[in-house]
């Protein structure tokens, strides 16, 4: 669904998130859910995706990265809860309280910037703490514990964090979880001694999408998927473990699908090498298509003589390394190719599919780097 005016855009199906967010609201079964909308919603545009949650009652929590996303968010009209996972600029936390902002802390000097604001204020900030059970990125661990339940009582306008979380290391990588379950006795063992601290959190969350379609135990209260609401699975790992058990095919649909169009179409003799390097050369008299859209937008060049695109339900190959605004693809075999036509580079057309997955693989990365990087510029369409 092209709109005029425009050759290359991500589409969104609004039917294709419904069914995602339904079926991770059954998994979670009554517990508060966080969807993640960082990266601008994994590449699917932050202001459309937001647009489309604002009014599910299965979306209690948003989560962002950083502050810029959260205001963002309020700007795009969401008005329940947000939670920042990232660092805070400890200079200028006011949009903390300006934006009523619940704060994921892993640093005493954020909680203690935020403890002055609040003395000032005099107002509550509902903060979240992060634990260290064995990520070792964030988390604030066994020893400097104490010196968090002392800022609490300093800063006591703060009120008590109404959260703790932690984060997997390795619970997408592999079909054995042994070492999720290491982290979670380190968990269950520091949110004890929160209580004994007297800082007692009423939330505890730690499942990502992986967690969440797995394990029951990682549920608690709360739940934070991402890449599973835009309809893919975390990895093949996750997939093979979810079927292993029994689990439905298909529980997932892919939101976004990414369209460009033939903007050139040329013949050229055998023997020609075609782009930047001469990295290819034809063999025989060969018809090539102008894409306009290269690494710019998020095309990776790692994909140059290795991807194909869609035309009219068929494949036609990368030729030649992939540019900065445009590419080249062969459309010798398929007939009746005009200028302007739909070009498939995530998505279906007719019998045929290239899914995030496949781009991944054939980069060499996984499925949420290659959706990130779709270019925040593109324009996003959302198909009801
Ligand atoms: C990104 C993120 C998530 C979501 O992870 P998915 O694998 O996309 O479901 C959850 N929690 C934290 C802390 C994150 O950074």
């Amino acid at each position: 669904m092209k709109k005029d005016g425009i050759l290359t855009w991500v589409e969104l199906s609004q039917s294709a998130l419904v069914n995602n967010i339904k079926t991770l609201a059954r998994l979670a079964s009554g517990r508060m859910m966080a969807v993640s909308v960082k990266a601008n919603a994994y590449g699917h545009g932050l202001p459309e995706i937001v647009g489309l949650l604002k009014d599910r009652d299965e979306v209690a929590y948003l989560s962002v990265h950083s502050l810029e996303e959260a205001v963002a968010c309020r700007q795009s009209g969401w008005k329940k809860k947000i939670m920042v996972l990232g660092p805070l600029p400890l200079a200028d936390t006011a949009a903390v309280t300006e934006f009523e902002l619940e704060p994921v802390i892993f640093t005493r000097e954020a909680l203690a910037a935020l403890g002055r604001i609040s003395d000032k204020s005099k107002k509550k900030i509902r903060t979240h703490l992060k634990l260290e059970t064995g990520t070792h990125r964030q988390g604030i661990t066994e020893k400097e514990l104490p010196v968090f339940a002392a800022l609490y009582k300093k800063y006591p306008y703060l009120g008590k964090p109404l959260g703790a979380s932690m984060h997997f290391a390795n619970i997408e990588d592999t079909t054995v979880h042994e070492y999720a379950e290491y982290q979670l006795k380190n968990f269950n063992r520091l949110v004890k001694m929160m209580a004994g601290l007297g800082i007692k959190p009423k939330i505890r969350h730690t499942a990502s999408s992986a967690a969440l379609i797995l394990f029951d135990h990682t549920r608690f209260e709360l739940v934070r998927p991402g890449i599973a609401v835009y309809g893919h699975w975390p990895s093949k790992e996750t997939y093979l473990s979810y079927r292993l058990e029994g689990g439905a095919n298909n529980i997932f649909r892919p939101v976004l699908a990414w369209k460009t169009s033939v903007t050139q179409i040329k013949d050229v003799p055998a023997d020609s090498f075609i782009g930047y390097g001469c990295t290819y050369r034809t063999t025989s008299p060969t018809r090539l298509a102008v894409l306009p859209l290269g690494y710019y937008d998020g095309y990776d060049r790692a994909l140059s003589n290795r991807a194909y695109v869609l035309i009219k339900g068929r494949r036609a190959p990368v030729r030649g390394r992939v540019c900065m605004n445009l590419m080249m693809v062969d459309i010798t075999d398929i007939r009746g190719v005009r200028l302007e036509n739909e070009v498939t580079l995530i998505g279906r057309d007719g019998s045929e599919k290239i899914s995030a997955e496949q781009l991944a693989d054939w980069q060499g990365t996984i499925n949420y780097e290659v959706l990130s990087h779709i270019s925040q510029a593109l324009s996003r369409n959302v198909v009801k």
